[in-house]
């Protein structure tokens, strides 16, 4: 029969970072092992699920499903086999000749521009995983067929460019990857992964809870045999989560944590949990220390699995986890689900609804758990993850509460470090009735606002709040411990007098009220296609200007991000505050009194109108006239 060998090219992708591999990038090739018995743990996993579901018709035997690892020192070879669901030849060429996932151009430019250091976490959170064969094999090759169907694959590759691939008959369902190992005179020595004692030590050290048999296969039975004939299981296979936490050790859950990741780091915090009652499960959850770089991406995962009486039963448990805590890995084990139960009926169900309300709480309790005991840590935590968690603010309401307690935020307290909602209250002025904040493109930014100098001249703190998302939950989340939440460029403000002020502050007031009545209106008028309305201040001191929304008005930077995205948004008119002790504006009203059709004046206006609107970060209606305004007029100056 026609075979249809082909000679193929790895995708460009594949290219680049099978080359990554080969060069070694990770300085513990041990973990290639982990990687090719996670694939066939998963292979297993999808067998019993398929025929779970298929049942007969998909012809597999699904009675002893099992890893075998076999060595031959003759030929230096290390295969890894496994009876689970195998691969169709378009699969061998999509699965392993490509990388499908996205991001992955973005990923290796970090890879990159990384220094070694940081390679290993980044490569880490790629999972390299089949490739990493190459680490320690010269010539990689894999036979595979696909349960219900008939012809068999078989792929062979030195991972330098190009692959062979053929179709080949007689193979049993499922998969077997042998690995060319490297000869141990190359570049580096390597560890004799031909030696069965270095075997068992990876796969105790890594896959021991892998729920499926690894039988280790001897060519020379020497007589220790505890499974079929000439073979011996590696592993433990008991499920982590089952046994009680005090038998766990620190080393088993993070090496169980990097087996479900593929996160070189150790988790940041791992919750073990137990329910009993009308509905029992146990599950083991991990905070990660670092965050995916998927986490923004619409592709990201969740990654939480679904087990059911020890059953793998799904990736990605959409159901278990709200997408705000997306970030969180981990297993569910629940008791009492049927082993066929979909998608679609689990987002339905109301006990899996009970279990993520428990979830949720235990890893929020948790996260305020290290905020409380270990603020460093909790500062690391939350730059990794409070972008996510500020979703929940939106996402989740029953739980918003707690997630306001958790909030860290920058703000003028204190350049270093930010603050929690509770300890800006705690530190807030007597007279000071509302939590303030300001939104902007950079800390820089907003500290430079104009806004900012009424409440620095009392003292008042303010958030800084420059996470784009910050935009959109400030807008929803009305209060914090009773006090409401009031962006500074907004609305009218009534901070009553700075500290030093005049006692006769309010027949001052009138007074100058008066002075500008006749400038407040013309000027209006004049900026009428910027503004809806022109009035005088009561939150500057030094700038001479700025613009305030109405408390409903979207902000600056809000509107910048939209347009940024090219959202079209109908440009929305705000206010233009003066400061009626500024000479400019005294200047310009004693001007106006004096000769109010004077043309010049317009110009001025736009002048101050543009001024007010750079100050707070925004865009020019007119970049090009406003240049010209002031350079026309700069050499009078001089
Ligand atoms: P990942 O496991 O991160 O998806 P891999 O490169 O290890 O990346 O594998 C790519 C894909 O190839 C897997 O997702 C799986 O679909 C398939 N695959 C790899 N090994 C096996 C196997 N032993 N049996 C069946 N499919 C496999």
């Amino acid at each position: 029969m026609d075979d249809g060998l082909e000679t193929l090219e790895f995708q460009a992708e594949a290219r680049q970072l099978l080359r990554l591999v080969i060069h070694s990038i990770y300085s513990n090739k041990d973990i290639f092992l982990r990687e090719l018995i996670s694939n066939a743990s998963d292979a297993l996993d999808k067998l019993r699920v398929e025929s779970l579901t298929a049942g007969a018709d998909l012809g597999a035997d699904t009675s002893d499903l099992h890893i075998a690892l076999e060595t031959d020192r003759a030929s230096r070879t290390l295969t890894v086999r496994d009876n689970g669901i195998g691969m169709t030849r378009d699969e061998v060429v999509d699965l392993i000749g490509t990388i499908a996932r996205s991001g992955t151009a973005d990923l290796l430019q970090k890879i990159k521009e990384a220094g070694d250091s940081a390679v290993q976490g980044l490569i880490g959170q790629f999972g390299v995983g089949f490739y990493s064969a190459f680490m320690v094999a010269e010539r990689v090759t894999l036979h595979t067929r696909r349960a219900g169907t008939e012809a068999g694959t078989r792929w062979e590759s030195d991972g330098e460019g190009t692959y062979e691939i053929q179709t080949v008959d007689g193979l049993p369902v499922g998969t077997s990857v042998t690995l060319h190992l490297k000869p141990y005179d190359g570049e580096e020595a390597q560890a004799d992964y031909l030696a069965e004692w270095k075997i068992r030590e990876i796969v105790k050290q890594y896959s021991d809870f892998v729920r499926w048999p690894i039988r280790m296969v001897n060519r020379r039975p020497d007589g220790a045999d505890d499974g079929p004939a000439g073979t011996r299981t590696l592993n433990s296979m008991k499920a982590l989560w089952a046994r009680p936490r005090s038998e766990v050790t620190d080393a088993e859950y993070a090496a169980f944590y990097q087996r479900i990741s593929r996160d070189p780091l150790a988790p940041a915090e791992t919750i073990h949990m137990r329910a009993e009652g009308k509905f029992e499960f146990e599950a083991l959850l991990f905070v990660p220390s670092q965050a995916p770089l998927d986490l923004f991406s619409r592709e990201g995962k969740r990654g939480v699995q679904l087990y059911v009486k020890s059953v793998f039963i799904m990736d990605d448990c959409a159901a278990l986890m709200p997408n705000y805590l997306r970030f969180v890995k981990g297993v569910v084990d629940a008791h009492d689900l049927s082993l066929t139960i979909s998608r679609e009926s689990l987002q339905h169900d109301l006990q899996i609804h009970s279990v993520r309300r428990r979830l949720v709480k235990k890893v929020l309790g948790s996260l305020k758990g290290v905020q409380e005991s270990d603020t460093e840590r909790y500062a690391r935590l939350w730059k990794q993850f409070g972008p996510a968690l500020k979703e929940g603010l939106l996402e989740d309401p029953d739980n918003a509460g707690q997630l306001m307690e958790l909030l860290s935020a920058e703000s003028t307290h204190d350049k270093e470090r930010t603050t929690t909602l509770r300890a800006y209250t705690d530190r807030m002025k007597e007279d000071q009735n509302a939590i303030y904040y300001l939104t902007g493109e950079s800390r820089a930014n907003v500290e430079n606002s104009p806004h900012m100098e009424a409440f620095a001249a009392r003292g008042y703190e303010v958030l800084i709040l420059t996470d784009p998302i910050d935009e959109i939950w400030v807008a929803q989340v009305p209060e914090f411990a009773g006090h409401p939440l009031r962006s500074i460029a907004k609305g009218q403000l009534d901070l009553g007098e700075a500290p030093g002020g005049d006692a006769n502050a309010t027949a001052e007031t009138a007074e100058r009220d008066r002075e500008f009545a006749a400038l407040l209106p013309w000027l209006t008028a004049a900026l009428a296609d910027h503004v809806k309305q022109v009035r005088l201040s009561s939150r500057l001191t030094s700038a001479a200007a700025c613009i305030v929304g109405d408390t409903s008005d979207i902000s600056a930077h809000l509107e910048k991000m939209y347009r940024a995205m090219g959202q079209p948004l109908t440009s929305v008119k705000r206010i233009l505050e003066l400061n009626p002790a500024h000479p400019l504006i005294t200047a310009l009203r004693a001007a106006h009194e004096k000769n109010p059709d004077d043309t010049g004046l317009k110009e001025i206006a736009e002048l101050v109108h543009g001024s007010a609107v750079l100050a707070e970060g925004g865009i020019l209606p007119d970049p090009a006239r406003f240049s010209r305004l002031l350079t026309d007029r700069l050499p009078g100056t001089l």
